[in-house]
């Protein structure tokens, strides 16, 4: 079974591509590159030993994407293809809401076309309203997105659920919560444009000396030692729940939504400290004002990808420090050589 992965070159497209591949599944992938290199396709062909069909294209090109379909038996399609950084969607809504909703509805119209069936979603935890209780159950109301980036992944959900709704076509929709580290090759991991938006990246790049110490944003929010609380990931176990999704979707119809996390809070310090545990390096750092638009804490219920889609985190925040170091070290330009 062939199974297209928008976006696969990308950071959890890559992660995903292997556990798919080494569960028997043809990986086919569409990237535009935009964010991503082909290397990262070359490496994933090293760790498993297959091969995957590579079309670089936008897949909002709709005769390049026609011709993926025609040129493979597709059974299964998962969407990672978008743009993702939260602040440049502040600073450029309008390419963040046609870029995003564009890829999905031209993607879940060659589905259509082509009697593709099955369809994975890569959402977010951001979609939950600001409201919300912790931890996050998938019935919570959602809509409470502070940027462009999250309200595309809100009003994708809603074009996949009536999509899936009117098409008989079985839709999951897989809100992640914070993914970390690598694959404990070193050969693939995270490999951001520019300086690091985010925590762990941010750290590993302190770790092997390109950035000087960290910033913690904020040592004054309600949580037990006043720093920002996440669910970190590690992204072996997000791109299994990927195969668990796959899975599932072949076996039921309409939609369904998981949330992937670890189901447990970890806050900024006890991140640093873990890193610098796990590798035996010092991490310096100074706290800072807090970030514009974050939350105090966020963490996942994760019951429900637990009994549904039998899926279960089983790596921890050592494995995730431990592994993001490994890439970090091995390859201290990401892909560029
Ligand atoms: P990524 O940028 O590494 O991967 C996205 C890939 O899509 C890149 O390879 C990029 O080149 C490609 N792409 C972008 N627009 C495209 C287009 N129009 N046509 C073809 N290819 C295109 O990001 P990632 O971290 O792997 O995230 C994958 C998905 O998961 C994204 O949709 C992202 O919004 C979502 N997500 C990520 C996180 C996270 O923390 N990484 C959290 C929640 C949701
Ligand atoms: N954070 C930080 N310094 C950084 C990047 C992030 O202190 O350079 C904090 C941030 O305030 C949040 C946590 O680390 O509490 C996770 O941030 P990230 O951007 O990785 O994830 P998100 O906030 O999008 O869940």
């Amino acid at each position: 079974m062939a199974v297209l992965l928008t976006g696969g070159a990308g950071y959890i497209g890559s992660h995903t591509a292997v556990e798919l591949l080494n569960e028997g599944y043809e990986v086919v992938i569409a990237d535009d590159l935009s964010n991503s290199s082909e290397e990262a396709i070359r490496r994933v062909e090293k760790i498993t030993g297959k091969t995957v069909s590579f079309y670089r294209c936008d897949v909002r090109e709709w005769e390049a994407l026609n011709r993926i379909f025609a040129d493979n038996s597709i059974e299964a399609v998962i969407h990672f293809a978008g743009l993702k950084a939260v602040g440049e969607s502040v600073r450029e809504p309008l390419r963040y809401y046609r870029v995003n909703l564009d890829a999905a509805m031209t993607v879940l119209e060659g589905m259509q076309t082509h009697g593709v069936k099955r369809f994975v979603f890569s959402s977010s935890a951001t979609v939950y309203g600001a409201e919300c209780p912790f931890p996050y159950t998938e019935d919570m109301e959602t809509g409470g997105c502070t940027n462009p980036y999250g309200w595309t992944k809100f009003m994708i959900e809603q074009i996949v659920t009536d999509t899936a709704k009117a098409t008989g076509m079985s839709a999951v929709l897989l809100r992640y919560f914070n993914p970390v580290g690598a694959h404990p090759s070193g050969l693939i991991g995270e490999d951001p444009a520019g300086i690091p938006n985010n925590l762990m990246p941010f750290v590993s790049q302190v770790a092997v000396g390109k950035l000087k110490r960290l910033n913690i944003f904020g040592n004054d929010y309600p949580t037990p030692d006043g720093t920002g609380v996440r669910d970190y990931i590690h992204i072996v176990d997000l791109a299994k729940g990927h195969v668990a999704a796959l899975v599932y979707a072949e076996q039921h119809t309409g939609t369904e939504v998981f949330n992937l996390g670890r189901g447990s809070g970890v806050s900024v310090l006890e991140l640093v400290e873990n890193f610098e545990r796990a590798n035996d390096i010092k991490i310096p750092y100074v706290f800072t004002e807090r970030r514009e638009g974050d939350i105090a804490e966020c963490w996942a219920d994760t019951t429900k990808a637990k009994e549904l889609l039998g899926w279960t985190a089983k790596l921890g925040l050592e494995d995730m420090c431990r592994d993001s170091w490994n890439w970090q070290r091995q390859n201290p330009n990401g892909y560029d050589e």
